[in-house]
This record gives C-alpha cells, sequence and structure tokens, in this order.
C-alpha cells in the first residue's frame, strides 16, 4: 500500500503519475463515462420492434388503437408481474418512463391523500425521505424540486443501515419515505438481503402514509450465471400489517428502448386504486400499440431473461475490463476500491477521503467525463468526497479501457499527491 512508502519512494510514485498524467493529456481524449446509457448494439438487439406490432388486437378483443385501458394490457403485465413480484392484476402498465411515474406518485401524494394518510402531503409543515447512499442522482433530484427533505442513509453490503432506518422512521412522523434501487443498486451494485427487505416491510413507522419507493430498474439486468434474486416486499408489506407500504417501480428502458419502452407501476389494490383514478384525470390510457408490440417482441417471462442474456453478452466484457485494469494499475495501492457488481450497469469507485472531485476535474482537463462527484448523495454533497460512479456500458469496449486507464493514471496523481500533503 502506499501509505506505507517513505516519503522518497511516495515523492517517485507521485512524479511517475505526473509524467504519466502528461502523456495522457497529450492524447487529447475525447471519451464519456457519465451516464448509465445502453449503447447502439445493445438498442439494435431490439430494432425488431421498430417492424412492430404485426396486428393490434390484444389478447382480449381489444382494439390497441382506441382510447381505454388505462391500467395497460393484461399481457404485458403478466409477462412482468412475475419479474416484478407484483400480481398482474396490481400491476400498472404506463408509458415509457418508470422515472415519471415516480414523479407523479409523488405529485398525487402530494395534491391527493394516499391511503392512511391524514391529509395532504402539501399540508405537511415538512417532509423528508430518506436516502440510501450513494444512490441515484435524478431521485435526489425528484424530492429537491418539490422541497422535500433529503436524509443520507449508509449503505451496507446488504442495502441500507437499517438500524438508522429504523430509528428514523420510528422517530420523525414526516418521514414520508425511503429510496431504494434493491437490486444491483446504482451505483453500488448492492443487492438487498431478505433480513434487509423482512426489516423494511415489518419496521414500525410513525407516519402512517409511510411509502418505500422500490426503484426495481435492475430487476433483470443480471451480468452472471447465478441471478440474483431479492425477497418479495409487497408480499412482506401485506403480511407484516403494512400493505400499503411498497410503491414498486420498472421499466423496459434497459430491456428494449430507453427511449421508447413500457414502465410499470405496482402496490397493493388500495394504492393501486388510487393511483389510477388520478391517472385517469390526465390520460384516456396508455400507448398500448407499444405494449402489444413488446408483448409480441418478448413473448414471454423466458423471453424477457433471454434477450437480456443477449445484452449481458455485449456489457460484461467492458465491467470485466474496468476491473482489469482497476486491478493492475491500483490493485494493491490503497488508493481506490471498487464493486465488482454482479448486475446493473454501474461499477462503484471509491477513493481516498477528499480525492473524488478532483479525480473527476483531473480527468476532464484529460477530456474523460465522468458523472460529476458528489452526485450520488443528496444535495450533490458527498461529505467524505471519496464516491465516483463508472457507467460502462454506452462506449465501445476500446473507449472503456482507455477511460479507464486513463482515470486510474487521474487517481494515481491526486492519491499520491494527497498522501504528500
Ligand atoms: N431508476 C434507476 C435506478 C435508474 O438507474 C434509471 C436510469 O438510469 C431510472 C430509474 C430511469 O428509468 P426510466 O427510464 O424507466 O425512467
Amino acid at each position: 500500500s502506499f501509505s506505507a512508502l517513505n516519503l522518497d519512494e511516495l515523492t517517485a510514485q507521485r512524479d511517475r503519475a505526473l509524467r504519466d498524467y502528461e502523456a495522457l493529456v497529450q492524447r487529447g481524449l475525447s471519451l464519456d463515462l457519465t451516464r448509465g446509457k445502453p449503447s447502439g448494439r445493445q438498442l439494435d438487439l431490439a430494432s425488431a420492434l421498430l417492424a412492430l406490432p404485426g396486428g393490434h388486437t390484444a389478447a382480449d378483443g381489444t382494439d390497441c388503437r382506441n382510447y381505454g385501458g388505462l391500467q395497460g394490457l393484461p399481457e404485458i403485465r403478466e409477462m412482468f408481474g412475475g419479474l416484478l413480484q407484483v400480481p398482474a392484476g396490481q400491476l400498472i402498465a404506463a408509458g415509457n418512463s418508470s422515472l415519471s411515474l415516480m414523479h407523479d406518485s409523488i405529485v398525487h401524494a402530494l395534491l391527493g391523500r394516499v391511503p392512511g394518510a391524514e391529509r395532504r402531503w402539501v399540508e405537511e409543515p415538512r417532509i423528508a425521505f430518506l436516502c440510501p447512499v450513494p444512490g441515484y442522482d435524478r431521485h435526489f433530484a425528484l424530492c429537491e424540486r418539490f422541497g422535500i427533505e433529503l436524509i443520507a442513509v449508509p449503505m451496507t453490503a446488504e442495502g441500507p443501515d437499517m438500524d438508522v432506518v429504523e430509528r428514523l422512521v420510528l422517530e420523525d412522523p414526516q418521514v414520508k419515505g425511503i429510496w431504494c434501487v434493491p437490486k444491483y443498486s446504482n451505483p453500488s451494485g448492492v443487492s438487498y438481503s431478505d433480513e434487509t427487505v423482512r426489516r423494511l416491510a415489518a419496521m414500525p413507522a410513525a407516519a402512517p402514509d409511510f411509502r418505500i419507493f422500490w426503484d426495481n430498474a435492475y430487476a433483470v439486468h443480471h451480468l452472471t450465471d447465478t441471478p440474483v434474486e431479492i425477497a418479495d416486499l409487497l408480499a412482506l408489506c401485506a403480511e407484516s400489517g403494512n400493505p400499503d407500504r411498497a410503491f414498486v417501480f420498472g421499466s423496459t428502458s434497459k430491456i428494449t428502448f430507453s427511449g421508447g419502452g413500457v414502465a410499470f407501476f405496482g402496490s397493493s389494490p388500495a394504492n393501486v386504486a388510487w393511483l389510477l383514478g388520478h391517472m385517469a384525470k390526465g390520460t384516456i390510457g396508455p400507448d398500448k400499440i407499444n405494449q402489444l408490440r413488446h408483448v409480441e417482441f418478448l413473448r414471454d417471462e423466458d423471453g424477457v431473461l433471454e434477450h437480456m442474456r443477449r445484452h449481458r453478452e455485449l456489457i460484461r466484457p467492458k465491467f470485466d475490463a474496468v476491473d482489469l485494469i482497476l486491478t493492475k494499475e491500483l490493485g494493491g495501492t490503497g488508493l481506490a476500491s471498487w464493486s465488482n457488481p454482479a448486475g446493473g450497469y454501474f461499477i462503484g469507485l471509491d477513493v481516498l477521503e477528499g480525492c473524488a472531485r478532483q479525480v473527476v476535474s483531473r480527468a476532464a482537463e484529460a477530456g474523460i467525463a465522468l458523472t460529476p462527484a458528489g452526485a450520488t448523495h443528496p444535495y450533490g454533497d458527498d461529505p467524505r468526497d471519496s464516491t465516483i460512479r463508472i457507467a460502462p456500458t454506452y462506449p465501445e469496449l476500446d473507449e472503456v479501457e482507455l477511460a479507464i486507464a486513463g482515470l486510474a493514471v487521474c487517481v494515481r496523481l491526486v492519491g499520491t499527491e494527497k498522501l504528500l500533503e
């Protein structure tokens, strides 16, 4: 580890890093590792969708070209119900974005009493959401937009630190929600243990209208032969006497087309009726043609899983390359640690405390764009300034390799400078 080096040795390492960094800047790279988007090749896997649907009639005879069917086509709800652990009758299939369903759920909770609530959330003196960190910046931005306070909760290898969650939810009736990405979480790749899910479902809450925003965005996005299964939150909530606690979200954004997929909301019958009642004021029904096209293309649950194996063939080599290069360049230095996720879209890179911002800005100067340091934390503020999110799916493999090798140089430079301070 570099922390065991004497001053001369460390200075020599810093000088070497500086020379490597200058050479890197000279190369004038232009690479982007910022957002978790599928690559063009991944989108090509679903290009048959562009010629579908072949027909326009749903299984029950519905003419998909017409108005109606607010809850979405039964056959697509059947297809995804099992994958998202929601009975098809309690699943809504909507437009192309699950984020917009999260947004609308919050707006409707602000303006229309959620089941169990004493009043609408706008009438509350203050509203707070728990945010396991590191987490997804768009969840945080959505809350900020509506003045919802964000309370950071540390993540462990099994999900959020449940001792902290249980205490805050029990003590503070203004805590109305928690953000969870329960499988292959963004960005650390952590999957929630059964015990974590059980405690979330069963914990006593001061707020009668407390909700778990269960964003299962990576439900089928496995990178290994042994898919992670998480416990069934909705069922556990019902068994624990908290049937209305879970809002489950998912989408095909990273299965078919990010800009033209199908998004889902699943919950208790009371919550589903509540949301449909509000949605009905804004639309007569979703794009059933797109839903039918997805049914024809993906066919059934096995069809979805088969399709995801093709994604995995394309992106697994990129994740492997990141791990290989980081291990080669930084292994044993003590300057960084990183996740080796079994699924999802991200790798979390932890650098020495107080170094993340500098690493990201050094990388930017060398033409390597990374998600801003701090984005993984509420208000963009990572108090330890150590978390960096790597999104390797979008660039081509050779670009990923170049970018990570360059990033490793930045970590070595900033890290050795830090140790010399
Ligand atoms: N939730 C998480 C955790 C994500 O990482 C993303 C996209 O990166 C989304 C939601 C966006 O979902 P959608 O495309 O369905 O709006």
